[in-house]
């Protein structure tokens, strides 16, 4: 393989990080090529499900996303940078064809900190398909990434699954996280995670992430790191999107396949508690629980994607999801007779909540006694994993000891350097396009 060949730089990975990364090389050198697994039909990762991005503004000051950020987790080492330049994020997307539409209503509530791109992920990843085209960027689909080439610090060229070889100055690795991978995963979740569905597409299995690694990068983030939300059980294994998650979840209760309560529904509004339920359903026996609700509620939330079982009594209920109904009634009965008065409100943290109860249930607990009831069974549905690859300011990728000479990762796949536990809404978006821009800049930049 020559050392150098026809290519600037090439990036591996068709999400928002990686075309933009492609994007911000080209407006420095001519020849990048962007090398997307998927058919062209299936283009742009888990970036086609996305919808806003979480960005500082003058409505949404830079020290009040640092807070936020803060408050769901310990930030990572590059988290202050990226909340710094997250707010040349939108300017950037407009001035590359993006085009805005008002928040969308719903039961995250993110119309102050979040901007809405016209048309969600799709729309996003074709918008800049098109710029990346009419500025000259090359595109080749179903072409996989399974090896890098190096002699010493400098990569020489990839490796592509039809043995085919391409070299370039410079790489951006931008392939994503590894949660389509259930064999890794299994490492760090053991068989849990065979009953973890992936919301996200096929394609992130993290072959590149781990090739990086068999060469000595350093790593960032937790090996069980990951946004995970509760989702329809019935959801199907990879790329069930945004519509198979159960936001009934606050105004319901929600058991164990024992048919016994763990968690306090009603904790905190559900922006901030949504991305901790697929951990507490992780948690569980056989992985699995379920949300049970009754008539007078079932406006409050986005409706189920699948129809919910539906019966006249709790032990019915309980029966049709399997469970064991007088286990499910005893549960609801104690539930019930917990409840005490208050003024049912879902808009904020109001003061319906339970007395002696284990766990408690804070707010929006109303008692379970208007039929129909209604139940789903949910499953943790996987977003994308953190573990990744350390990088520095310049998104170089880095070694136990210095760095890769002309490697360079942006977005999922070195996400670790900015999460650690916890997740923001929209904060994944804003990863990719900070650091898509720094490392497609940096590669360009390279000799
Ligand atoms: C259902 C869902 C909804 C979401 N909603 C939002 C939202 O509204 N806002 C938000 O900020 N975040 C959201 N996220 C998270 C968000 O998708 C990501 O953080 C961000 O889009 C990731 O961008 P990326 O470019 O790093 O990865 P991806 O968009 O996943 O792109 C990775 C790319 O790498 C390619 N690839 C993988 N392996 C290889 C290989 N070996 N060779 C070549 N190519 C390879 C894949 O085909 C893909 O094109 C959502 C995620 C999901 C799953």
């Amino acid at each position: 393989m020559s050392s150098v060949g026809p290519w600037d730089v090439v990036v591996i990975g068709g999400g928002n990080a990686g075309l933009v990364a492609a994007i911000a090389a080209r407006h420095r050198v001519p020849r990048v090529l962007l090398l997307e697994r998927a058919a062209r039909v299936m283009r742009g990762g888990n970036t086609r499900h996305t919808r806003n991005a979480r960005c500082a503004s003058a409505e949404y000051p830079a020290d009040e996303l640092w807070e936020d950020l803060r408050g769901v987790g310990p930030p990572g080492p590059l988290a202050r940078l990226t909340v710094e330049r997250s707010a040349g994020v939108p300017p950037w997307m407009t001035s590359h064809g993006v085009r805005w539409q008002p928040a969308l209503a719903g039961t995250l509530h993110l119309g102050r900190t979040n901007r809405f791109f016209l048309g969600g992920g799709k729309a996003l990843v074709n918008t800049y398909h098109r710029t990346a085209s009419a500025m000259g960027v090359e595109v080749r689909y179903e072409a996989c990434v399974t090896d890098l080439r190096f002699d010493g610090e400098r990569c020489t060229g990839v490796v592509l699954a039809d043995g085919s070889r391409i070299g370039a100055r410079a790489m951006v690795c931008a392939s994503g996280g590894f949660e389509a991978n259930l064999d890794w995963l299994r490492k760090y979740w053991g068989n849990a995670a065979d009953n973890f569905l992936v919301r996200g597409c096929r394609e992130n299995d993290g072959q590149v992430l781990a090739v990086l690694f068999a060469h000595g990068a350093a790593s960032a983030g937790a090996e069980r790191g990951f946004h995970s939300v509760a989702i329809d059980a019935r959801a199907p294994r990879f790329d069930g999107g945004i519509a198979t998650r159960l936001d009934s979840i606050p105004f319901s209760v929600v058991l164990n396949s024992a048919g016994q309560r763990f968690y306090d529904e009603g904790e905190d509004l559900w922006p901030k508690r949504y991305a901790i339920w697929g951990r507490n359903v992780a948690g569980q026996p056989g992985q699995i629980a379920y949300s049970l609700w009754d008539t007078k509620v079932s406006e409050c939330f986005l409706p189920p994607m699948f129809r919910p079982a539906m019966a006249g009594d709790v032990r019915s209920l309980a029966g049709l999801l399997g469970l064991d109904p007088p286990a499910v009634s005893a549960t609801v009965s104690a539930y019930n007779a917990a409840v005490r008065p208050g003024t049912f409100d879902p808009s904020r943290l109001d003061d319906c909540s339970t007395a002696g109860l284990d766990p408690p249930k804070s707010h929006w607990a109303l008692p379970l006694d208007t039929p129909p009831y209604f139940g789903v069974a949910m499953r943790p549905g996987i977003t994308f994993t953190y573990l990744g690859v350390r990088v520095d300011e310049s998104a170089r990728v880095l070694r136990a000891e210095g760095a890769f000479r002309n490697v360079f990762a942006a977005g999922e796949i070195m996400s670790g350097n900015i999460l650690s536990s916890g997740y923001l809404a929209g904060f994944g978006v804003t990863i990719g396009h900070v650091w898509g821009r720094i490392a497609g800049e940096a590669a360009a930049a390279c000799d």
